[in-house]
């Protein structure tokens, strides 16, 4: 009961937090949707419209996740998923997409394999996409921990029984058992410049979709993160 006290206690601060700083950082945000807009011609001359297109879809995808925490300040009525039926391996490789430029600053490598292409969940996708960012750039952080490691993210995707099992996996730091039980609370984090709120809500929101997270992890070696998501049918 005290556990589940404080858990709430801390999504209500995280709550004011989020009230709070939405407005700060939408501004901000509105003004650099709209320069880049007025960009675009120029952009589209140089054969550049792609990134202003993925430019525009990050910032979209920045107000939406603004949007979720602001969702997250009511404990009592998680934010409902507003779902469609999707291909996995699509989603997979959009979201790999968006991690490249990151990855390939620092020396990591993501692979994804998908055992069976026709794979369908029924999800939201802004939401998926955000929980296997979030699981990914975790990833990366781990690896650079490890000094001079190159970095290899593998992600994988099979069906198996009535789910869609999506596992992540990483050669970074790896975990202790204390971190490990402490991964879904809000706020806990060993980054300098870490949130603790990436897992919390991934944990939630997979969770709104009748699905779940497992950890396996070890030391030295790295870190599986393994989604099951009932398929669509
Ligand atoms: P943040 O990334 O802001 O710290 P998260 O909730 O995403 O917040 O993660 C909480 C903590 O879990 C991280 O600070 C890190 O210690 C640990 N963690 C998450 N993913 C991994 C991983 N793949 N390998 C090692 N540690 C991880």
């Amino acid at each position: 009961i005290e556990q589940t006290a404080s858990h709430n206690d801390k999504l209500a601060i995280l709550g004011k937090i989020s009230a709070a700083i939405a407005h700060e950082i939408r501004n901000p945000l509105t003004a650099i949707r709209g320069f880049i807009q007025l960009l675009r011609p120029h952009l589209l001359q140089l054969g550049k419209d792609e990134y202003a297109r993925i430019i525009l879809m990050e910032i979209d995808r920045t107000n939406d996740i603004i949007h979720e925490f602001l969702n997250s300040s009511k404990p009592s009525s998680p934010s409902t998923p507003e779902k469609a039926v999707l291909r996995v391996t699509s989603l997979l490789r959009q979201t790999v997409l968006l991690t490249e430029s990151e990855a390939l600053m620092k020396d990591c490598e993501i692979s994804l394999q998908s055992e069976q292409e026709e794979m369908m969940i029924s999800i939201d996708a802004k939401q998926i996409k955000q929980v296997f960012l979030n699981l990914i750039k975790n990833a990366m952080d781990a690896i650079e921990e490890i000094e001079g490691r190159k970095g290899e993210i593998q992600i994988q995707a099979k069906s198996e029984g009535a789910n869609a099992v999506i596992s992540i996996r990483d050669n970074g730091s790896g975990m202790e058992q204390a971190r490990l039980k402490r991964l879904s609370d809000p706020f806990f984090t060993t980054k300098e410049k870490g949130t603790g709120l990436g897992l919390s809500e991934s944990y939630r929101i997979i969770q709104n979709h009748g699905g779940s997270i497992k950890v396996e992890s070890s030391i030295g070696v790295g870190t599986t993160f393994i989604i099951s998501l009932p398929l669509a049918n």
